[in-house]
């Protein structure tokens, strides 16, 4: 079995429905196991100042998936939900973005693990700071965090899941 840390964004529709229906989604996978999830927070989008902000959170699971499945398993539930929202809200509800898996270094064409920007997004770090508490390249995730220089754009919110 392996640990995996998956982020999960949403700024379309109704964006926390979107954060729990693919956490849904997760758990009802019959080869994953959903062990912890952050607190939710809100975000500002980065750059384009045109969009609604962000809800983000972070769930760790355990799986027996291998990381090309899972990640064709979390694009799968990304299509499945988008498309039951096209209809609605446009094409993009939901991200999901596998940030460690066990303590796998890969570089494939189509996947790269640890999460090729996970130390450079504050709303990526502050979420997963809530469930995951060793270092990632050397650094803990608050150092990584004040690096990353942008943690102000994310807030802590009363949302439940
Ligand atoms: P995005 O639109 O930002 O969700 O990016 C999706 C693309 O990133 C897909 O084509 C994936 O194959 C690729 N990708 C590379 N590394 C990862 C990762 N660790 N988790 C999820 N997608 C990844």
């Amino acid at each position: 079995m392996s640990i995996v840390f998956i982020a999960l964004g949403s700024n379309l529709g109704d964006r926390l429905a979107n954060l729990k229906n693919a956490r849904q989604a997760l758990a009802e996978h019959p080869r994953i196991t959903v062990m912890d999830s952050s607190q939710i927070y809100e975000t500002e989008p980065y750059g384009n100042v045109d969009q609604d902000d962000f809800l983000n959170a972070a769930v760790k699971i355990e799986t027996d998936l291998s990381p090309q499945e899972l990640l064709a398993c979390i694009q799968q539930i990304e299509a499945d939900l988008g498309r039951k929202r096209l209809i609605h809200w446009g094409p993009r509800t939901i991200d999901l973005d596998i940030l460690l898996f066990d303590n796998l270094q890969i570089q494939a064409e189509n996947l790269t693990i640890p999460h090729a920007e996970l130390t450079k997004r504050s709303f990526v770090l502050v979420p997963l700071k809530d469930i995951y508490n060793q270092k990632i390249f050397g650094k803990d995730l608050v150092e990584w965090i004040n690096i990353s220089g942008n943690a102000e754009k994310v807030r802590g919110s009363d949302l439940e899941w």
